[in-house]
């Protein structure tokens, strides 16, 4: 395990309510919208609202042994996730997805093409300099490890307990 400062773990700000939240849900909308109909059509089960005041989303399950080999991702406000997978990892996966929430705060309708585009590009960078540990799409990805408040190098190597990575869990609402 890693000392949290090693990570780049940051507390992620409180999310502001009133008029600011109005605007975030139909700036959001659509691509959690998206989100919903890909877990339908994967089969998944009832939807779980989770998250704390730095940020929300529904969680949904892939039927259980259906989808081995998947992992987990956030489609906008949206997260799906394999159950065994997401047992595996713990609040660190969550948290991490979560944190993906908050930068479909900011980009809105772009954040699955801007995902993509990045995701590519981690992808040839990763084919001319393999990065062990990470996968492909994530090793060159600073939307999964720069601009991101809780970098994927949590679910490869969750951080040590500390007042920080409490406080990072606790926005969330996971851990108590
Ligand atoms: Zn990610």
């Amino acid at each position: 395990m890693k000392a949290a400062r090693d990570i780049k773990l940051l507390v992620p700000r409180t999310r502001s309510g009133g008029i600011a939240c109005v605007l975030r849900a139909v700036w959001t909308a659509p691509t959690s919208a998206v989100g919903h109909a890909v877990a339908r059509l994967a089969g998944c089960g009832r939807p779980e609202r989770i998250g704390g005041v730095a940020a929300r989303a529904t969680l949904y399950r892939l039927p259980s042994g259906r989808c081995r080999g998947c992992s987990a991702i956030a489609i906008g406000h949206v997260v799906i996730v394999e159950p065994s997978f997401a047992e595996h990892h713990g609040p660190w996966l969550l948290a991490h997805e979560l944190a993906h929430t908050r930068q479909h705060d900011w980009l809105g309708p772009v954040y699955l093409p801007v995902h993509a585009v990045l995701q590519a590009i981690s992808l040839v960078l990763y084919a001319v300099r393999p990065l062990s540990k990470y996968s492909p799409v994530h090793a060159y990805n600073p939307l999964e490890r720069t601009f991101i408040c809780v970098p994927i190098d949590v679910v490869h190597e969750p951080p040590l307990e500390s007042e920080l990575t409490q406080k990072v869990l606790r926005a969330f609402a996971l851990a108590a």
